[in-house]
């Protein structure tokens, strides 16, 4: 076709080249998507955990993603470059996601969503795709909502959406004006998961472990220092901090706890690695655990008691 038989007769527009995609399966629109995970290899889940996936990226979909293959059971590497995956791009995300519930019966379909999404995309969308799209968006919200994403929601308790972007029908779910930082929470905290999951078999190797009694309350779901060595029986020596309270050490040899002295705190940063310093001075010196114990206080305090970043040598 020439550049001329391109060309709307009016000139309006010209035709492009046609949008393939190679990749989806033939056969009607709106069964694409079902075929392909219908004709997609399945793995074993005893043999998911021999598979590494690399994901790079913790924006809504990166972090998603790793947190949902982790918990399918692949080993999942997943790379963030910022201070904290909550801080990807997809915080911007403030209007809301559109989902093809059809709560508020005003004719909304998984068909208008997907005709309304290519329409919207000035038709250079890949439409089965888009179809996709249209149907997996009433699952996500699904997601979101188990994963405690907070949804505004009716005065009776039902999720709310809003009309968004134009359209005739209320298909948007929403958090107030948050929408993309609510999001990020949600999947950051589906990734935690995995990472403590991952974590307690991993601590399980080494001989001796620093735990804080609150950090292990946030991963884990422990309460106690009990539950704390339920978690890790393997490792020889376990000890658990708690904070001003004192410091408990779990060993064959038995429980050992020392209380914290009374300090006034200047800031908390760097207290818990100048106890771990404290301790391990006075094991390689062949102090008694109870010993241990009080020089990791005193190194604690002294990082306590300073705004530096390391606080004075101990005598
Ligand atoms: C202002 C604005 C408003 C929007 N509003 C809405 C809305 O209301 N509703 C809606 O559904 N959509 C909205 N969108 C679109 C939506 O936010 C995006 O489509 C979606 O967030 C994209 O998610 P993502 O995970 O693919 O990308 P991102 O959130 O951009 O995540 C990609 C991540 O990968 C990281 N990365 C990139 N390269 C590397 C690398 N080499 N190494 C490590 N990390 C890397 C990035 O730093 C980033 O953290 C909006 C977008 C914007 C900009």
């Amino acid at each position: 076709m020439s550049i001329a038989e391109n060309v709307h007769p009016a000139g309006f527009y010209t035709l492009g080249a046609p949008i393939t995609d190679e990749k989806v399966p033939a056969g009607p629109l709106e069964e694409r998507w079902d075929t392909r995970k219908f004709n997609a290899k399945l793995i074993n889940p005893t043999n998911r955990r021999k598979i590494s996936i690399i994901i790079v990226g913790t924006g809504l979909a990166g972090a998603s993603a790793a947190a949902t293959l982790g918990e399918a059971g692949y080993k999942v590497t997943s790379f963030c470059y910022q201070d904290s995956p909550r801080r990807a791009h997809s915080i911007a995300a403030q209007g809301g996601i559109n989902a093809a519930k059809n709560y508020q019966h005003d004719g909304d379909s998984v068909y208008r969503l997907f005709y309304e999404t290519v329409k919207g995309g000035d038709y250079r969308a890949r439409e089965a795709n888009v179809y996709r799209l249209a149907q997996v968006s009433v699952n996500i919200i699904d997601q979101c909502v188990a994963q405690g994403v907070p949804f505004a929601r009716e005065y009776g308790g039902l999720l709310d959406t809003r009309s968004f972007g134009g359209v005739q029908v209320s298909r948007t779910f929403y958090a107030r004006g948050q929408t993309g930082q609510q999001l990020l929470i949600g999947a950051y905290q589906a990734l935690e998961r995995q990472i403590a999951a991952d974590l307690a078999p991993k601590l399980a190797e080494d001989g001796l472990v620093f735990v804080g009694l609150d950090e292990a309350a946030l991963l884990w779901g422990t309460v106690t220092v009990d539950d704390i060595r339920a978690l890790l029986p393997q490792p020889s020596t376990v000890i658990v901090k708690d904070g001003e309270v004192g410091a408990t050490s779990l060993s064959a040899t038995g429980t050992v706890f020392e209380p914290s002295p009374k300090i006034d705190v200047v800031e908390v940063v760097g207290a818990g690695d100048a106890f771990a310093a404290g301790y391990l001075h006075a094991l390689l010196a062949g102090r008694s655990e109870r010993e241990r114990l009080q020089r990791g206080h005193e190194a604690a305090g002294r990082a306590l008691t300073t705004t530096d970043d390391v606080g004075a040598a101990l005598a």
